[in-house]
């Protein structure tokens, strides 16, 4: 997340909707990414569902049709908010999903509401299982479902414990969510044998696999030990889908968590800390992909400052007697897959997508006996 300040000079933040400072209300524009002070002269709008319901801080021009902004335009089923409780829940939803849709503009990467793109377009089902108790929080065609109760802490922490998770928040459904909905939107409908396809197999196992005996399985068989070598959270090792999406999920996380530390001005100096080096294939493509050293070992550098920040957070966070907020390791494996999530990051980036990284430089000439 980047640092926000008002036009008075004070700080803001994402969620910000007034400033201390000038005391002027104040909503995130997304078309320009900035917080704007909403002033007449300024020509914009707080979203529809802020003005009303006080969840949404984001703004759009006063002039347009839609009184929805692009983050709420995306609900395609809220909560019944006849009760303040669903309300209150509702708004944490909206916090998280907000972040989610900041992070993938903030990758560049194309996201329409499925009600402008039936085909690809993204849409959310806020529901609570007290009302609909068969609901489940997954995705299905492009249509995000979540659990409205998951936003209550304690209902949140129950399940965290009974399924054995190490971490379990609102913002990391929806950006596990949103690794099955590009999975299906950018990778399901690749040829069989396309190198984007091969890559993944390579990295995250036969994605043919029966997927409801995967899941079964893994809550017959429990946790299995040693996981952490090869998976990035217990429950990535019940199929290639739910490995996929927990690490797609774990690339937003350090997209978004590195990316504050350092735009707020925290900087890890490497010799701080005993830094854990992973080895130079930690950050390497499958080899039916482009290969580029320079590109893998700027990835494997970002992904040891996290590292080293992330320790500092767990310290900071220890000290202040809380468990750490970082409850992960990242092996060897886990970061090939990380450098393979970033590779698609980088193809998805516009709809003629041409992956950011240079083309190989032609072969060295082979000297001839
Ligand atoms: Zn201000
Ligand atoms: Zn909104
Ligand atoms: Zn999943």
């Amino acid at each position: 997340m980047q640092r926000f300040t008002c036009e008075c000079g004070n700080v803001l933040f994402f969620n910000s909707s007034k400033c201390l400072g000038c005391g002027n209300a104040v909503a995130y524009d997304p078309a320009k990414n900035l917080m704007v002070r909403l002033l007449p002269e300024k020509k914009m709008k707080r979203c529809a569902n802020g003005v009303k319901h006080g969840v949404c801080n984001w703004a759009l021009p006063a002039e347009a049709k839609e009184s929805l902004c692009p983050a709420c335009t995306m609900n395609r089923t809220i909560p019944d908010l006849s009760t303040g409780r669903n309300l209150m829940l509702w708004g944490r939803m909206e916090i998280a999903k907000r972040r989610l849709i900041y992070t993938l503009m903030q990758l560049g990467i194309p996201l329409q509401a499925k009600a402008q793109n039936a085909q690809t377009g993204l849409a959310f089902d806020i529901i609570s299982t007290v009302a609909n108790p068969t609901v489940t929080t997954g995705h299905l065609n492009g249509v995000i479902t979540v659990n409205l109760e998951e936003a209550d802490d304690t209902y949140r922490q129950i399940n965290r414990q009974q399924l054995g998770e190490n971490s379990r928040t609102l913002l990391g459904h929806f950006r596990h969510e949103s690794g099955h909905y590009f999975w299906q939107r950018c990778l399901s409908n690749l040829m069989w044998d396309d190198p984007l396809r091969l890559a993944f197999r390579e990295r995250f196992g036969n994605e043919w696999m029966d997927y409801a005996a995967a899941l079964s399985g893994h809550y017959q068989r429990g946790i299995v030990p040693g996981w952490e070598l090869q998976y990035i959270s217990s429950y990535a090792a019940s199929h290639p889908w739910e490995d996929w999406a927990e690490t797609w999920a774990h690339y937003l996380q350090i997209v978004d968590g590195l990316g504050t530390c350092e735009n707020l001005g925290i900087q890890v100096k490497h010799l701080a800390l005993p830094l854990v080096m992973l080895p130079g294939e930690a950050g390497t493509l499958p080899s039916m992909l482009p290969q580029n050293g320079l590109a893998d070992g700027e990835f494997l550098a970002w992904l040891q400052r996290w590292m080293c920040m992330s320790t500092v957070l767990n310290e900071v966070s220890l000290s202040l007697g809380e468990p750490a907020v970082y409850p992960f390791v990242i092996s060897v494996r886990v970061a090939q897959k990380l450098r393979l999530a970033h590779y698609f990051a980088q193809v998805w980036k516009t709809p003629a997508a041409k992956p950011a990284e240079p083309p190989l430089p032609p072969p060295a000439p082979v000297p001839q006996p």
